[in-house]
């Protein structure tokens, strides 16, 4: 009821999670601190969030005003799921700010680190990529890594001096969370980069930097989560129409009734396995 942009049968994607644009958070951009951004707004149940896995949800109102975005035709439902995740990325990036010429470093190559590749990418900086999963360090270099190193095999702080006159990368995008991780990523980096920190989300993950490298070395280290309302279209548009390289980012589709088999795959990730999708209208 209420609903005027859209008609029945139109294909749609919904942000889950928008903010108010009204609070103290909103007035200063910081979207993801919004009370209101951090109410599921897509549920299967009757409240905020209900959960989303069925094949009918309900959008709350503030989603459906903000945060609904028609899919054109001639792009599929699954490249559309990449809307949400995109804009996240998105939102590092733009904050990261990578210049042309820089020398980016992506620490892990999960679906979220093969965006921040596809993205740096796409800033003109050279892409420099981590992960200790072999198989997806082609990926990498398919989505725009000029170098791709495993940590096991390759020492990643002299690597990155080696291809930066000795100084060390001038941003590093963390997007793994294993212990030791935060640590190296301070080591690869030259005086006077930029940490980013995009997979930290755990209250107990802990991490130790000396004072000098923060201080005397001039190191900014942030953190970055979620979507921003701002660059929703501009998200959306890379999406449908940018030429993203998304589909290699999808290894599995499970129906919805064996939705437990993609969890378990998303816990314990093989050589193989990015993004699993879900599809909710198939049954076997
Ligand atoms: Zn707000």
């Amino acid at each position: 009821a209420g609903v005027t942009r859209f008609a029945p049968g139109d294909r749609v994607v919904a942000f889950h999670h928008i903010p108010c644009l009204n609070c103290f958070y909103c007035e200063r951009k910081i979207y993801a601190q919004c009370p209101v951004y951090k109410k599921v707004g897509i549920t299967a149940g009757f409240e905020p969030a209900g959960g989303g896995f069925a094949q009918y949800v309900r959008v709350m109102s503030w989603i459906v005003e903000r945060g609904v975005e028609k899919i054109p035709d001639g792009v599929s439902f699954e490249r559309a799921t990449w809307v949400e995740p995109l804009n996240t990325c998105l939102k590092a990036v733009v904050q990261s700010n990578p210049q042309p010429g820089d020398l980016v470093l992506v620490m892990g190559q999960g679906p979220i680190g093969l965006m921040f590749t596809m993205l740096a990418n796409r800033s003109g900086a050279r892409v420099a990529v981590t992960d200790t999963i072999e198989e997806r360090l082609g990926i990498s270099a398919r989505c725009g890594a000029g170098f791709t190193w495993n940590p096991r095999k390759v020492d990643i702080a002299a690597a990155t001096r080696k291809i930066t006159a000795g100084r060390g990368a001038d941003l590093v995008m963390v997007a793994a969370s294993v212990p030791g991780i935060v640590e190296q990523a301070i080591a690869c980096s030259r005086p006077g980069a930029r940490i980013l920190l995009f997979a930290q989300t755990s209250v107990t993950e802990r991490f130790e930097a000396s004072g000098a490298d923060l201080c005397a070395g001039e190191r900014t280290l942030f953190g970055c989560y979620s979507a921003s309302v701002d660059l929703q279209k501009e998200s959306t548009d890379l999406v449908f129409y940018g030429g993203l390289p998304l589909e290699e980012l999808i290894s599995h589709r499970v129906p919805l009734v064996k939705i437990r088999s993609g969890f378990d795959l998303a816990l314990h990730p093989g050589p193989k396995s990015l993004k699993i999708i879900v599809q909710p209208q198939r049954w076997l």
